[in-house]
């Protein structure tokens, strides 16, 4: 019976999800994407009005009117695209994963209808170097300073069969002592300050530090509270931001890769 079960499982196909189509690739995140050339100055107001996190802000640059949106800000809720009359649609790709925090942010000239930004690296350009970014271990240790586990959900979900993390030599460690990278999640509370401090130190140098979700990033929903002490950054020195809220899987992979990149690219 045993040789039949094996022999059922040998046939089928491997349900892992080909790096094709997971860098880059951001669905069920509901990141907003601009669409530059509908966007008025109206439809900008209403977009600043309706963002909850102020995520979307509206600024004068070179006395150019400019619309600024923050992916560290913003938590996905999709009230942007519902309230954008055609101007904000829910992203399919997003590279802004892995990257210093000033990339997280994204810029565009109202009246001249133009992002003001430069590009985010292509996911294609990810994905034909990924082979060359793995050629060793890399080890992460997981650190929770006060998420509300929806970005522990989706951190989990990196290592079942579907996205399995482990066929890239990424593993996750239980101890700091054995890490490469420290993978944060939530806003610091005031109550995990030390221990996020204490974990930054127990981590060997060279050390790469990662702000996960809109938490991590910027406080997020909890940002001003008074329990807080404010995102990872106001802790200890971020290498690298990953928005969302929660980051879906495919985005935590992209930032991970890109966060690699950029070290190697150094
Ligand atoms: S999806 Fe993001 S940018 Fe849009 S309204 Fe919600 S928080 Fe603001
Ligand atoms: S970013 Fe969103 S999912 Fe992640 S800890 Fe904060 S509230 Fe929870």
């Amino acid at each position: 019976m045993i040789g039949d079960v094996i022999e059922r499982s040998l046939r089928q196909r491997s349900p892992v999800i080909p790096v094709e189509a997971l860098v880059g690739n951001c669905d069920g995140s509901r990141m907003p994407e601009i669409v530059a050339d509908r966007l008025t100055e109206e439809v900008a107001r209403k977009l600043v009005e309706v963002c909850p996190t102020s995520a979307l802000g509206m600024y004068e640059l070179e006395d150019r009117r400019c619309l600024r949106l923050s992916y560290g800000h913003c938590i996905g809720c999709g009230k942007c695209a519902d309230a954008g009359q055609g101007a904000v649609v829910v992203a399919r790709n997003f590279t802004r994963c892995g990257v210093a925090k000033e990339q997280t942010v994204r810029l565009w000239d109202i009246d001249g209808r133009a992002e003001m930004t430069p590009l985010a690296p292509s996911p294609e350009e990810a994905r034909g170097q990924i082979h060359s970014l793995l050629q060793r271990a890399l080890n992460v240790r997981q650190l929770d300073a006060g998420s509300c586990n929806g970005c522990e959900a989706e951190i989990t979900a990196l290592t079942n069969p579907y996205y399995d993390l482990e066929r890239f030599g990424i593993h996750f460690v239980a101890s700091p002592k054995h890490a490469d990278m420290l993978l944060v999640t939530g806003p610091v509370t005031r109550n995990m300050a030390e221990a996020v401090k204490a974990t930054y130190e127990a981590v060997p140098a060279p050390k790469l530090v990662v702000a996960v979700g809109a938490c991590g990033c910027s406080g997020g929903i909890f940002a001003g509270s008074h329990a807080i002490v404010g995102a990872v950054d106001a802790v200890i020195p971020v290498d690298a931001y990953i928005p969302g809220c929660p980051p879906t899987p495919a985005m935590l992979i992209t930032g991970i890769l890109e966060v690699l990149r950029r070290r190697i690219a150094k």
